[in-house]
């Protein structure tokens, strides 16, 4: 059992980069009440689930009470959002409040999510509603349990403060986990400030926290961007797999990482379509679907930018050298969609790449015009594998052409088993998130933990669990996500 006075929090972050740390304090919470306790991450970060259901457990989940020796900081970084420039973000409605070392000996931040105003709030009021914290912590769990890297959801404690939205919110703040909260904008910010040294100490500690390889390097800053770049290469093909739209891949909300952080508009894919953009504000379509590959590429170029000053004295030879780095990404991010993509069809090691390449093209194109259910389809095409395609032929027009292909891919032996074990029968789909939240919101917490629970075992079929496999009913078209709430 962890007492508070010995929840030792470090100060890492606040020390070594005590320019880019504000150190500050969370509002107080009227009537703090714990919603939800991540209880394996608890134990896995060594705190006492139960001394965390307890007053002070809250507090420390709410800001309120901090352990004696840590410093809560709001972080700054700047970033690019929806393509254009803020040279000032930062924690707006966060805080760091230091670092827990989890039962892997790994560095994690305990960071909140809205604690009240920081110095970085703008026009924001700093605080958060129960239903959008909530939303973090099933979607973060959930792509969790799907092996995809995230932030993770330690608890989510109601404040009892009204938030003012369009209508009055009860308020929230989230205590999230991760192995960083480092930013391609943090790097933005520590570049515009053209203080070089303090852009030297921010490489040293991503590469120290996050890609120790890239110290023994020839030229250690170039190995940290393709480190990086490989990472968000790896994690954005997962999302595509999975059907995820991250929905505000704003710089400031792209990792060192490669976690997936910020989960405000996000949603899954139903139909596939490369065009969906759930988000209200993305009226440009900037981050559908499809578009999320670019966009990644684009974030990397802004990283390798900032970092200029650390690849070569000579910024002619800088630019080179990164945009040679930067011109493998889509190398990168095709192999590993590939080898994923293989991995979803079954297929052994002895088909050939052309074989594959020519088979997901033609599948692509099939989708692409028919646009079956994405999480339904590639898990009905274990049904197929196992010798019964009704499932899958049902979600196509194009029976001819569905035929053709299944033919081809069945010839090739798929494993149906391996398929099951990488195409999810359970994902947050909207209505289901948004049917536990409004539950949650109106007082009945019984439909998100039943939700959670559906959702940290998303391969296993579990009888009784049907409609959170079904697709959404039809009336839930043109659903929208919003963020800042
Ligand atoms: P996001 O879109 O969540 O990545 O947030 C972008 C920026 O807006 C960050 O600097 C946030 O801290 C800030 N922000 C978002 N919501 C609020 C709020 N309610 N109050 C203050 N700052 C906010
Ligand atoms: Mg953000
Ligand atoms: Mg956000």
């Amino acid at each position: 059992t962890q007492a508070p006075t010995t929840t030792a929090l470090g100060t890492q972050f606040a020390t070594e980069l005590a320019d880019l740390a504000l150190p500050w304090q969370a509002a107080d919470t009227p009537e703090p009440r714990l919603l939800v306790l991540n209880e394996s991450l608890a134990a896995d970060l060594g705190l006492d689930a139960d001394w965390l259901r307890g007053p002070e457990g809250i507090g420390l989940l709410a800001g309120t009470v901090v352990p004696e020796g840590a410093t809560p900081v709001a972080q700054a970084y700047a970033g690019h959002q929806f393509g254009g420039y803020s040279p000032r973000l930062g924690d707006g409605r966060a805080l760091l409040m230091g670092e827990l070392v989890d039962g892997s000996g790994r560095v994690r931040d305990l960071h909140l999510k809205g604690s009240g105003r920081t110095p970085f709030s703008r026009g924001g009021d700093g605080f958060a509603a129960v239903g959008p914290m909530l939303r973090e912590y099933v979607m973060s769990e959930a792509m969790h349990a799907l092996g995809i890297p995230t932030t993770r959801s330690l608890g989510v404690v109601a404040t009892g403060r009204d938030v003012r939205r369009e209508t009055v919110l009860p308020g929230a703040v989230l205590a999230r986990v991760a192995s960083s909260h480092l930013r391609v904008g943090t790097f933005q910010y520590a570049r515009s400030t053209d203080d070089l040294d303090l852009l030297r100490r921010l490489a040293d500690h991503a590469i120290a926290r996050h890609h120790p390889e890239a110290a023994d390097a020839d030229a250690p800053y170039l190995a940290l961007f393709e480190a990086v770049m490989r990472a968000q290469a790896a994690l954005v093909a997962q999302w595509m797999l999975v059907g995820f739209i991250h929905g505000v891949m704003n710089t400031d909300n792209t990792t060192i990482s490669g976690e997936t952080i910020d989960y405000g508009p996000c949603a899954f894919l139903d139909a596939f379509d490369p065009t969906t953009v759930f988000s209200s504000i993305d009226e440009q379509g900037r981050y559908a679907y499809g578009n999320q590959p670019i966009v990644m590429e684009w974030n990397l170029a802004r990283f390798a930018e900032s970092l200029l000053p650390l690849l070569a004295d000579d910024e002619g030879v800088a630019v080179a050298l990164a945009s040679a780095s930067l011109g493998t990404f889509r190398d990168h991010y095709t192999a590993a969609w590939s080898a994923s993509m293989r991995a979803k069809l079954g297929l052994a090691n002895d088909v050939d790449d052309a074989t594959a390449r020519t088979l997901v093209n033609d599948l692509a194109v099939l989708m692409t015009a028919d646009h079956p259910d994405h999480t339904s389809f590639f898990r009905a095409l274990g049904s197929a594998a196992r010798g019964d395609a009704e499932p899958a032929r049902g979600m196509f027009l194009d029976l001819a052409g569905f035929d053709a292909w299944t033919g081809r891919w069945l010839a090739l032996s798929p494993d149906a088993d391996a398929m099951d074990r990488v195409n999810p029968a359970y994902v947050p789909r909207n209505h289901l998130v948004e049917e536990a939240l409004a539950a949650a919101t109106a007082g009945d917490l019984a439909p998100f933990e039943r939700l959670l629970d559906v959702l940290a075992a998303p391969f296993d079929v579990r009888p009784g669990l049907e409609r959170y496999a079904d697709p959404a009913p039809d009336s839930f078209a043109g659903y929208q996500t919003f963020c800042g709430t």
